[in-house]
């Protein structure tokens, strides 16, 4: 399928070739989807990664440059959590090369930078982004810059380093961090391999739930939950079930479930205040480093995809999140903080654990964790 790039805001449209960083209205991009999806399309059995649902996606323009990038990503194990909670599955998504979802993204994004020919990226991230981008970037040969927020997890500074990234520690906010990694794109006229603004991320999070219909053999749940921050998985599953349904592949949705973090929870905020954007609120400070967003560019779309999928937004506070750590790792479950705040959710809402729920493990305790 042919790619075509507009604006949110305007419906102004982009070829891939000229895709700026965001359209001259000040809108935040996205990739057109194709109304006419062909499910006979949906995938293509000989590939062993996420990339067997490529003629499903609208990356015409990216040709077979995938190929040179790819890791091995997706395909992960969709395993049933079991004791308790007999209705709860877990996707485990941290069984990646880089150890968090971000691949899915970061593997199309970096894609696209090598077929534009760019040599040199930045990116700024709470961590498993950034960690993603810079294996990708150093497997295509891209130079690429890091900004990270300072006193983010170690482990996962140490990562980026390893990849052969430059990396930024920048004091303050998540914010900062981005406005810093922001300036050097503009100063420096440099590509901008953005999980929140190029929109190729959610080409690639979207294959989270293609996989989960292959999986459940098209009986998707009746709960889908996703932590928010900027809205990467949440976007992508939106995207992504879209597709399904567009295509006859499914007939209904989901309910969408998202679940904030309780000191910095604006979606959930401007969602239940009715909201059509979202305002930036005062990160109280979280163990949830990854949804730790307090102004996240994709608000509005992310208020929207709640809205059609029938969603609920959940906060966890802090003594949950470690409580939910420790209960996973007791259980066998070793995942990082930000994914004990989706559990801790789950946990603490009996309300929904009548019906099945897949619940996503985003990334791997190894890297940060609190236990
Ligand atoms: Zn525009």
């Amino acid at each position: 399928m042919s790619t075509i790039i507009y604006c949110s805001e305007c419906l102004k449209e982009y070829s891939f070739i000229e895709m700026p960083l965001t359209c001259e209205c000040g809108g935040i991009l996205s990739i057109k989807r194709n109304a006419n999806l062909d499910a006979g399309k949906f995938l293509n059995r000989e590939i062993w990664s996420m990339f067997r649902y490529k003629n499903f996606l609208p990356l015409d323009c990216l040709g077979d440059a995938w190929k040179g990038i790819t890791l091995g990503e997706g395909m992960t194990p969709v395993v049933d959590y079991g004791s308790d909670f007999g209705n709860l599955k877990i996707k485990m998504d941290y069984m990646m090369p880089t150890l968090s979802f971000k691949d899915r993204g970061a593997s199309i994004l970096v894609a696209a930078a090598k077929k534009l020919g760019i040599k040199e990226i930045v990116q700024d991230s709470s961590g498993n982004a950034g960690i993603a981008v810079a294996a990708y970037a150093a497997r295509a040969g891209i130079k690429c810059s890091i900004f990270v927020p300072a006193g983010n997890s170690k482990k996962k500074i140490q990562q980026i380093y390893v990849h052969g990234a430059d990396v930024y520690e920048i004091e303050g906010t998540r914010e900062d961090t981005a406005k810093a990694a922001l300036n050097k794109v503009l100063e420096e006229k440099l590509y901008y391999a953005s999980h929140v603004y190029n929109p190729f991320f959610y080409e690639g999070t979207k294959t989270y739930v293609f996989e989960l219909f292959e999986q459940l053999k098209g009986n998707m749940p009746d709960y889908l939950w996703v932590p928010v921050g900027n809205g990467t998985l949440l976007l992508g599953c939106y995207y992504g079930l879209l597709d399904l349904k567009s295509a006859g592949l499914i007939s209904k949705f989901p309910k969408m479930i998202a679940v904030q973090s309780h000191n910095c929870a604006p979606v959930h905020d401007a969602f239940y205040a009715g909201e059509d954007v979202v305002k930036p609120c005062v990160n109280k400070g979280t163990l949830a480093e990854g949804i730790a967003i307090a102004d996240p560019k994709r608000g509005k779309l992310i208020l929207q995809a709640l809205r059609e999928l029938d969603g609920e937004v959940l906060t966890a506070d802090e003594k949950a999140i470690c409580a939910a750590a420790k209960k996973l790792a007791g259980d066998g479950f070793y995942f990082e903080t930000t994914t004990a705040a989706t559990f801790a959710a789950y946990f603490s809402n009996p309300d929904f654990q009548d019906k099945i729920s897949v619940l996503p493990a985003c990334g791997a305790g190894i890297k940060s964790s609190i236990i």
